[in-house]
């Protein structure tokens, strides 16, 4: 793997104060490059905080005619897009300067705030409460259960935190870490103002999701799909975590394209648990059998401070409507999911463009 990687000029400027502002920003960049480009936008329901318009923006960029596409995704957990519009800005920089360069038969598609509502009000969700993450499924057919969940589901609205935790710690003991890393958030079905909720119907990035398979069939070509997220796992650390099955065609190529650092939720390797109804499973379905799907997920804090953090979270939407409880709410979840810490910060930049001109050699070649 002699994939090269740009190691300087790693400027934490382009961490967002807001959504809108990291909008600005992106659009900005993107009107700058000289490349060929083609930039579409999808409105989403609600506004933000301040009544204005939520919207994913996308931009190819590149031959429209490459038969391998690089696509980075932000802000599928809304919230996460802190970090994530940080590594998309950094990269149209490093695009623009000439410091990347793409190989003759590769694009890049970047999508941007997959989930604007959750984004502009510091939250995972969407504006129905909805974990895009969790929403992959065919409605059509019976929805999975959860049992742990609706077992856990009263402990978790407790407002007593150690009251909680030792229930938690009990169940723990009883079933499992696991078991109950997965009642809590492997995904549920049953509870729109619980964490981990993955809706009933088509969430509004998956439908975009699916639009842009459409518009550029992505099904004919290669992919290497980078999700970007935050908040699980070692602090600073980018763990490559891939959900294809163990003995696939996914699986393979993302260890000769990752090297050792490849993580799998269902061999007990990863941070995470295995889950109901991610966005990769939308796309592994298109998948050739040269391409793959990871997660790239940043750590901040331990896994009991997040789901501690989330739960939090849903109790004071469920059932704190005045504002600054909801906006102090907000700051504890940009704390957990984007240290305002430059070490963290620069730690995810450079790991990020490791991880992407991995993915640019990886696929290209
Ligand atoms: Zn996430």
């Amino acid at each position: 793997m002699n994939y090269s990687c740009p190691s300087t000029d790693i400027d934490i400027q382009v961490f967002p104060a807001s959504y809108l502002l990291a909008r600005k920003h992106f659009q900005h960049k993107v009107e700058k490059l000289t490349l060929p480009t083609q930039t579409a936008s999808y409105s989403c329901p609600g506004t933000t905080p301040d009544g204005e318009a939520l919207t994913t923006d996308t931009v190819w960029i590149g031959d429209s005619d490459a038969s391998k596409v690089v696509v980075l995704i932000s802000a599928t957990h809304g919230i996460e897009g802190f970090a994530g519009s940080a590594i998309e800005i950094d990269f149209l920089n490093l695009l623009g300067s000439g410091q990347i360069s793409l190989p003759q038969n590769t694009a890049v598609l970047l999508i941007h705030a997959l989930t604007p509502w959750g984004y502009a009000w510091h939250r995972r969700c969407d504006e129905d409460g909805v974990d895009i993450n969790r929403n992959l499924l065919d409605f059509s057919r019976p929805l999975p259960e959860n049992i742990g969940y609706d077992l856990l589901r009263p402990t978790f609205f407790w407002a007593d935190a150690q009251q909680r935790k030792k229930v938690c710690a009990e169940f723990a003991q009883q079933h499992g870490r696991e078991a109950l890393e997965k009642a809590i958030s492997a995904g549920q079905y049953n509870d729109p103002s619980g964490p981990f909720y993955g809706g009933k119907v088509p969430a509004h990035g998956r439908l975009v999701t699916e639009q842009l398979m459409r518009e550029y069939n992505l099904q004919d070509r290669d992919l290497a799909v980078i999700d970007l997220h935050t908040g699980l796992g070692s602090y600073g650390y980018g763990e490559i975590i891939c959900d294809h099955q163990p003995d696939s065609a996914g699986t393979r190529v993302a260890h000769a394209w990752y090297g050792d650092s490849v993580t799998l939720p269902l061999l007990g390797t990863s941070s995470s648990v295995p889950k109901t109804g991610l966005l990769d499973y939308a796309w592994h379905a298109i998948m050739s059998e040269r391409s793959c799907y990871i997660t790239l997920e940043f750590g901040t804090f331990s896994t009991d401070q997040l789901f501690e953090v989330l739960l939090r979270d849903h109790q004071i939407w469920a059932h704190e409507t005045d504002l600054p409880t909801r906006l102090a709410q907000a700051k504890s979840m940009r704390h957990h999911f984007c240290p305002n810490d430059q070490a963290w910060q620069e730690m995810v930049l450079f790991r990020a463009r490791q991880v992407i001109s991995q993915a640019i050699h990886g696929v290209s070649s």
